[in-house]
């Protein structure tokens, strides 16, 4: 098929290099100059996982290409993929100003029939909204519009693009959908049809779930923190419930990243609108943000004051495995620290410079020197398999903070260092 991708970043270049590999012709657009120039040179733009082999071999296949010309991308298109972002803004609701531009360049080509999917996250109502502002513009004949929110994990959003858990699609019209679930028949997940809406809230709902089990289990390990309780053992006991499950319960940092964050207030925001005033969503929230603030006062506990504090960080992206450095804990952490009058040295694996001024030493040893505390904030694993004997001979205390629960203890208590995280506790 014929395939139009709008915007280049973490969604539409990996579903843009993922459709061109299965044989699809696809033009992706974006506004953004350099990073199309990075692209038609063949560079990823970002860090993401196995995605520089898979431009190199589409880009020889010749199936993707890119441009910054709208007319030349909105012609090609038979499919036209939203994926620009929507960021939050201080109200909490997202930023569909990218979105909105689209729309008036999709409205200004539609000169045969062409299906509008929708990957970017939307609040509730927004593609009903799309089409019935289309309609206003051009023949209601020449569009569809199908609802595809995106469920890739950076870091591993190749993999999630070929296997993902299930794939939704919300439309009224049940020949558009039929063409997505085609555009996508190289995947074998099961999908769920549902209404324009419907698509969109499970997108919510989904973002909002993970949120809440982060915080959940985070506010469980202050609670196992105090009792002297292994937050690990309680995890591993409650997710072997099904109605539970593993997954997403590792105690830490909390979440970030430019998805949970804005997709939590986006859903407050659209509940409230309708006069509906949510207990939950926001306290997930308010649990999250206070997480920092105990590792904070950890720390503080621990060196008696941050005043003139030496303080190594190791890592600066929201999670591992991403250069994705937007709502990091990680960088609300230095930020609190540095409040404090804390002195920071950082290393991240692939993240070079913060938007804030953070510049990423090179490499994790380099910030130890005369360091008074090490504190892991993002947990690559290069920073697990540490050397620890060349950690404690390089810093100058002996404080290890684990913020996301992932050191080896004994590895680190062996070379000397005090390990410290919350909610970490031995067996009595
Ligand atoms: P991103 O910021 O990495 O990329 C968006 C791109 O769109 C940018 O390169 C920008 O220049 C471009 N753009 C903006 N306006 C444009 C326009 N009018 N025409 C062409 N290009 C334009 O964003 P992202 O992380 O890929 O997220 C995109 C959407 O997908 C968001 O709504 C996000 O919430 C959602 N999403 C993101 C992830 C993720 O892990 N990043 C996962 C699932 C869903």
């Amino acid at each position: 098929m014929k395939v139009t991708t709008i915007g280049a970043g973490y969604v539409g270049l990996t579903t843009s290099c993922v459709l061109a590999d299965h044989g699809h012709k696809v033009i992706c657009l974006d506004v953004d100059q350099v990073k199309i120039s990075k692209l038609e040179r063949g560079e990823v733009p970002f860090f993401e996982p196995g995605l520089q082999e898979l431009l190199d071999r589409v880009l020889k296949k010749g199936t993707l290409t890119f441009t910054d010309d709208r007319k030349t991308a909105y012609y090609h298109g038979e499919i036209i993929i939203i994926a620009v972002g929507t960021p939050p803004q201080i109200d909490g609701s997202p930023d569909l100003r990218f979105l909105k531009t689209a729309l008036t360049d999709i409205s200004e080509h539609l000169s045969s029939h062409k299906t509008i999917v929708t990957k970017s996250t939307v609040p509730p109502g927004t593609n009903k909204w799309i089409e019935s502002e289309l309609a206003q513009k051009a023949d209601r004949k020449l569009f569809d519009v199908v609802s595809n929110p995106e469920f890739l994990k950076e870091g591993t959003a190749l993999e999630d693009t070929l296997n993902p858990d299930r794939m939704v699609a919300g439309g009224n019209s049940a020949e558009a959908v039929a063409r997505v679930k085609e555009l996508f028949s190289f995947v074998s997940a099961p999908w769920f049809t549902t209404s324009l809406t419907g698509a969109e809230m499970i997108k919510y709902a989904s973002n909002v779930f993970l949120a809440a089990k982060i915080s959940f289990i985070n506010e469980i390990a202050a609670i196992c923190d105090a009792y002297h309780v292994n937050v690990e053992d309680v995890a591993r006991g409650i997710g072997a419930d099904p109605r539970i499950g593993p997954a997403f319960l590792r105690p830490g940092l909390g979440y970030g990243g430019s998805c949970l964050p804005k997709d939590l207030s986006a859903l407050i925001y659209a509940a409230k609108s309708k006069g509906i005033n949510p207990k939950l969503l926001p306290a997930a929230g308010e649990v999250n943000d206070s997480v920092t603030k105990s590792y904070v006062q950890r720390l503080e506990l621990l060196l008696g004051t941050l005043r003139q504090k030496r303080i190594a960080v190791w890592g600066l992206s929201f999670k591992p495995d991403t250069d994705d450095t937007r709502y990091s804990p990680a960088l609300t952490f230095i930020r609190k620290i540095q409040e404090k009058g804390a002195e920071v040295l950082a290393h991240d694996p692939v993240v070079k410079e913060t938007s804030e001024g953070i510049i990423s030493q090179p490499d994790p040893y380099s910030v130890l020197t005369d360091a008074d505390a090490l504190v892991l904030a993002t947990e690559w694993s290069v920073f697990k398999q540490a050397d620890w004997g060349r950690v404690s001979r390089m810093m100058k205390g002996k404080i290890v903070l684990d913020c996301r629960n992932v050191l080896n203890t004994g590895e680190v208590a062996a070379a000397g260092l005090d390990y410290h995280a919350i909610g970490r506790y031995q067996r009595e």
